[in-house]
């Protein structure tokens, strides 16, 4: 199996001193190495103190952590943290996810030896869009005191959503971002005493070719949460966008070179890796949702019709799924078995890395 590329400060601090011999071909070894990419980069990658790596379980998320060890960030300061957008860590089948992903970031990160958490809204997405004269519920943290974990929030003014997020680039309307991911970073980063203590690095996987509200972000520039001139509690947070200016196909190549396995989505067919029931869902990941998952399917139609409201503006999901087709990639019993689990049972290294049928396709997802 081609084996990740060594890190120079890894065999820097690991390799003995053993005589001659020992040191011509440790120098020798050396010298094939690449260069850490860190100076490539127009900030100072390796002066912080942790890296927190927001994980979808998508291309691009793995794409930065990947690019973080090539710039020789000690593993033991990188933390890999997914947002559960359905709410809690097991249980029932959410609404608007795929089963499989929060146990196959879970093991990426495990068999990369990087610590992963988890953060969420208690009842994720459904709950939320429920909302009849309610609050919005809580936001569960990892707590590293006492390694319990802690709710926030929950005590706001009761309101009423009873609809879907709608689909836009403006996250007050398309609320789904901010309340189940934007909020509990927020939440965590704030509440967290780890923050308060050195440089934090957040890093997020956003590129400029996906969409243009995109191509407008900030490749660098403090966190939201970050108070580093405070004057009671100070807080440094930077933020940082790695594969902002990064092709696909560059993000595809990390991959490959890492021999990771990519979701089971892609070689479903997806081109990105978003929630499997994305408000931006095209036609045809309609039509292959209903194929592979009906009874999630059925769930986000029925919410429609309670509601009264559907997510795009004239047709329900029904009616686009009965314009689109599903991704011929999707007719795999073995495949949708594994993606509509919770345990992700593949090995996340693979010896003959294909590059997945949902590659270069069809692109709709977050804007
Ligand atoms: S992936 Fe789609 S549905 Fe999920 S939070 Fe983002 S915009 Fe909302």
């Amino acid at each position: 199996m081609p084996q990740p590329v060594a890190r120079q400060g890894e065999i820097g601090v690991s390799a003995p001193y053993q005589g001659d011999m020992f040191q011509f071909e440790y120098e020798q070894e050396l010298a094939t190495l690449p260069p850490s990419r860190a100076h490539q980069e127009p900030i100072d990658v390796l002066s912080y103190d942790r890296y927190i790596v927001a994980m979808s379980g998508g291309k691009d998320s793995i794409a930065c952590l990947l690019h973080l060890l090539d710039c020789g960030v000690p593993k033991d300061r990188i933390e890999v943290h997914h947002h559960n957008v359905d709410g809690e860590e097991t249980g029932e089948d959410g609404l608007m996810d795929w089963p499989v992903t929060g146990d196959y970031c879970k093991k990426l990160s495990e068999a990369l030896g990087l610590r992963y958490s988890q953060s969420w809204r208690h009842g994720g997405i459904e709950r939320e869009l429920m909302r009849d004269n309610q609050p919005t519920a809580p936001v569960s943290i990892p707590y590293l005191v006492d390694g319990k974990r802690m709710d926030v929030g929950g005590a706001g003014k009761p309101n009423t959503r009873l609809k879907f997020p709608q689909q836009s680039a403006n996250l007050a309307v398309r609320w789904c971002s901010s309340v189940v991911k934007i909020a509990p970073m927020d939440a965590w980063i704030s509440n967290d005493p780890q923050f308060l203590d050195g440089r934090t690095l957040v890093i997020t996987g956003e590129r400029a070719e996906e969409s243009s509200a995109r191509s407008h972000y900030n490749e660098f520039e403090p966190h939201r949460k970050d108070n580093r001139n405070g004057a009671r509690v100070r807080r440094f947070v930077d933020h940082w966008r790695p594969v902002h200016k990064w092709s696909e196909q560059q993000v595809w190549d990390i991959i490959k070179r890492y021999s990771i396995r990519p979701h089971p989505g892609y070689s479903l067919g997806f081109g990105r890796l978003s929630c499997r029931c994305c408000v931006f869902a095209s036609k045809n990941q309609w039509a292959t949702i209903k194929f592979i998952a009906p009874s999630q399917f059925k769930r986000v139609a029925e919410v429609e019709a309670f509601t009264g409201l559907t997510i795009h503006r004239k047709l329900s999901v029904q009616e686009q799924a009965a314009c689109g087709t599903p991704y011929p990639a999707s007719n795999n019993p073995e495949l949708i078995a594994v993606a509509n689990s919770h345990v992700f049972s593949l090995s996340i290294f693979v010896d003959d890395w294909q590059l997945p049928a949902g590659a270069f396709g069809e692109a709709s997802g977050p804007t």
